[in-house]
């Protein structure tokens, strides 16, 4: 090939090459086009291209669906043309701007007239592009937002609405933090009803604060946490400035946005009409009290508890004499004072009604349980204290008025087990006590009647023994297993000139336990017992340890050490000679106290002892922590000795547990021989019974004390 022939076939692979890379260029940039072109096209924004003037020179095919005009109908108009006319210059300015301060970009919204010369509002976005760093126009976004505008506008407008109906509304509407309880928002009523003059004052505090009775909250924000939502909750609540109004209530939680939501209607008006009614229904106008029927439903919700209950009816003695002669409305007065003063004396469990004219009834509940033994004490202080009332006089408009009553008790289950049958019971005893000259009272129960009747006697006359010193002490000699006396218990006995013989403390000790007239009748045993025993002494007679029996009620009294040093003082005692009985109840109860006060009386010289050991429930391990000397083993675990082997076992574990906490064991009640023998055999330390001695007056014990060393 020549050279000629190569250089010719070389520039045409040149423009070959050429022509195909500059296909491939323009194919791409067609692409690129036809790829953007397609873009504006499906676009649903329109695009108009304008230039520094506001001239379009470009409209996309959108445009015609915005505006109604055909794309290029508006190629070389204005821009201007389009928005409506009270716009226009707003826009001008807008563009002038753009121009000025080379903003890149600017957005605005602005109203524009389409092909049919309708308005339309439209959101522009407008970009500036640029020749040789200089601005040469403007790409124009066009959306049409006519239909959002629309919408927006009826929201404000549904909003506006929706607002004026919340504040308006004609219930309490409130929002609070599920948390903190703190107010979010509140219609009118809703801050009102707390005393707001300000909704802003209301909105922040806590509506927790706001809740008058804190239980009451606690349980309804219990059920709304657990519910998520409560219903008509009727709820006492608290204004700003304190007083308060019953609110109904219904909320519900919305756990998205962490509040409560609730609506409140303020009921205050309608319960205190309720309550107006219930009064008129369930309440005595005159007194205030609970009526017949208010009683009667009572006595019947006791009756479901299956608890003992008392009723007392109490009559108003001579009455209607009061009412004639001072005239009814003292007789009123009367009455509404009587019904205050009783309110006053009873128990807020109990319930007083106005029975009839000048009856009013008592109901005396929780007195046990119905199968429990009957607690007659209980009932007969009360009606002591309720006679007590009525005994004081009355002074009504500068008349003095005294007043008795008769009252007459009924007992469930005893004397009836419907309301009306013990209300008619009682009501019927109250007759009878009016019968018996009025001013006193009655059981329904004719053998009740009786025993209250005695009882009633033995206060009277042992009140009046304390004054006259009509009590004396027997001793009991206490042997040792030779049978020599080695000390003795003191035994009271009433020396009651009304009653035949000595009379026995199991006759009078427990009463006089529960009026308290233990205390002076023990400190009377406890001096007697000191004194003789000095006087024993003093006789000649080897000293010996007189036992004295305090009770529980006594050994809890606060003065007791001060008064037995007292005692022991002016007797001349020497306290090692003395040594005091209690019962396992008596020092178990106030553990430390019980301590406290044994430890004093021990390291005083005074021996201790516990009494009927075995019946109580004392924890043995416990027994080591009290300064005791001696355990004293029950009666009735000796009464069986030595056939019987569990009081065999109980007797000797006894012995054995008294030794190894280093007291002393007396046997009590040891009758005959073989019980003797039994215990003799099991180291039981001393023995006190009829097979020894009886309790023996002074004048005997000292004959005994004697003879002692014979035996
Ligand atoms: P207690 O302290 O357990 O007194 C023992 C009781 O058993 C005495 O009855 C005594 O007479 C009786 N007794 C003694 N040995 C025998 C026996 O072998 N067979 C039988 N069957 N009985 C025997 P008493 O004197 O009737 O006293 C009864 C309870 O009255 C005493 O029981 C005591 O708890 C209380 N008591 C007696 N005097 C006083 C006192 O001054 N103050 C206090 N608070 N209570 C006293
Ligand atoms: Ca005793
Ligand atoms: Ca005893």
């Amino acid at each position: 090939m020549d050279c000629e022939l190569i250089s010719a076939i070389v520039l045409l692979c040149a423009v070959a090459g050429l022509s195909a890379y500059l296909f491939l260029l323009r194919k791409r940039y067609y692409d690129h086009e036809t790829g953007f072109m397609a873009m504006i096209e499906s676009s649903s924004e329109g695009i108009i291209v304008v230039d520094r003037s506001g001239i379009i020179s470009f409209a996309s095919p959108s445009v015609h669906n915005l505006l109604g005009y055909e794309p290029h109908t508006i190629v070389g108009r204005s821009f201007l043309d389009s928005v409506v006319s009270d716009n226009r210059e707003s826009v001008e300015k807008l563009f002038a701007r753009a121009v000025n301060s080379r903003e890149r970009k600017f957005t605005t919204d602005l109203k524009i007239l389409n092909s049919s010369g309708q308005c339309r509002e439209i959101s522009v976005h407008c970009s500036n592009y640029l020749h040789a760093k200089a601005i040469r126009g403007f790409v124009i976004n066009i959306q049409d937002i006519t239909e959002q505008i629309i919408i927006e506008e009826t929201l404000k407008k549904n909003d506006r609405k929706y607002r004026s109906l919340y504040d308006n509304a004609m219930v309490g509407l409130l929002t609070t933090d599920l948390e903190t309880g703190l107010v979010i928002a509140a219609n009118d009523l809703g801050f009102h009803a707390f005393g707001y003059d300000s909704k802003y004052d209301f909105i922040g505090s806590s509506i927790l604060d706001h809740y008058s009775d804190i239980q009451c909250r606690d349980a309804l924000i219990d059920e709304l946490k657990k519910k998520g939502e409560v219903h008509k909750k009727e709820i006492l609540f608290r204004r700003k400035d304190g007083s308060v109004f019953w609110g109904e209530i219904s909320s519900k939680i919305s756990m998205d946005k962490g509040t409560i939501e609730s609506v409140l209607i303020d009921v205050t008006k309608s319960k205190e009409a309720e309550e107006h009614v219930y009064q008129l229904t369930f309440y005595d106008p005159l007194t205030g009290l609970p009526n017949r029927d208010m009683f009667q439903n009572r006595i019947q919700t006791e009756i479901l508890k299956s608890q003992r209950i008392a009723l007392l009816c109490i009559g108003i003695d001579k009455f209607k004499n009061i009412n004639d002669m001072y005239g009814s409305w003292i007789g009123d007065s009367l009455l509404k004072i009587m019904a205050k003063k009783l309110k006053k004396v009873y128990f807020n469990k109990d319930m007083v009604a106005r029975f009839a004219g000048d009856e009013f009834i008592v109901l005396l509940s929780e007195i046990g349980h119905r199968d429990d033994t009957l607690k007659l004490d209980i009932i007969d202080k009360i009606v002591q204290k309720t006679n007590f009332l009525f005994s004081e006089p009355v002074n009504i408009d500068g008349n003095e008025i005294e007043v008795t009553s008769s009252i007459g008790i009924a007992l469930y289950p005893d004397d009836g087990t419907r309301a009306p049958e013990l209300m008619k019971n009682c009501e019927t005893a109250m007759y009878t006590a009016k019968e018996r000259g009025r001013n006193t009272s009655c059981y329904y129960d004719a053998k009740l009647n009786r025993k209250m009747m005695d009882r009633l006697k033995v206060e009277k006359d042992l009140r009046k023994a304390i004054g006259k010193s009509e009590f004396i002490a027997h001793y009991q000699p206490k042997v040792d297993g030779d049978g020599a006396i080695i000390g003795m218990e003191s035994l009271i006995r009433w020396n009651c000139p009304e009653r035949e013989g000595l009379v026995p403390p199991f006759e009078f000790i427990p009463l006089a336990e529960k009026n308290g007239m233990i205390i002076n009748i023990g400190n009377i045993i406890l001096r007697k017992s000191c004194e003789e025993n000095m006087l024993l002494q003093k006789l000649g007679f080897e000293p010996k340890c007189v036992a004295v029996n305090l009770s529980p009620y006594q050994f809890s009294q606060p003065d007791l050490i001060d008064n037995i040093k007292l005692v022991i003082r002016e007797t001349g005692l020497d306290p090692r000679w003395l040594e005091l009985e209690i019962t396992e109840s008596g020092i178990m109860k106030n553990e430390r106290e019980s301590i406290r006060k044994l430890s004093e009386l021990s390291e005083f010289g005074i021996r201790i002892s516990i009494d009927d050991f075995g019946t109580g429930y004392s924890s043995l391990s416990k027994l080591k922590l009290y300064p005791i000397h001696t355990l004293k083993i029950d009666k009735s675990f000796v009464d069986d000795l030595p056939g019987d082997p569990l009081s065999a076992t109980i007797a000797v574990s006894i012995i054995d547990l008294a030794h190894n906490l280093g007291f002393k064991v007396v046997a009590e009640g040891v009758e005959t021989q073989e019980q003797l023998e039994f215990l003799k055999e099991n180291r039981c330390d001393q023995f006190q019974g009829y097979l020894f001695y009886k309790p023996l007056c002074f004048e005997d014990f000292k004959k005994s004390l004697g003879t002692s060393s014979a035996k």
